[in-house]
């Protein structure tokens, strides 16, 4: 049996659990803020979470959000060096 590839078209609903990079626990996407790198090398914030590309997600803690900019774990992931920019904007987001 070949579970390769899941039928297209039903209804079932997938489970989208990930993994914050700052403390590694798995939570929902509702609970996480979702940083990606797309096709052309541009890291933004996906706020639709629907941007193609590779994605991070953190967790929106007040916790996870300090550690971040402390740590700048986002800029081994992506294997660039963020603009402090994105990170403030990191933090602002999950803070609001
Ligand atoms: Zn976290």
């Amino acid at each position: 049996m070949s579970r390769g590839k899941a039928a297209k078209g039903t209804a079932i609903k997938k489970i989208e659990m990930r993994r914050c990079v700052v403390c590694r626990q798995v939570r929902h996407k509702s609970e996480l803020l979702r940083v990606v790198k797309n096709s052309s090398g541009e890291i933004s914030l996906d706020e639709t979470k629907k941007i193609e590309g590779r994605g991070a997600y953190v967790c929106k803690s007040p916790e996870c959000s300090a550690m971040l900019l402390k740590r700048r774990n986002l800029d081994k992931i992506f294997k660039t060096k963020l603009p402090n920019g994105l990170y403030d904007l990191i933090k602002e987001k999950i803070l609001m």
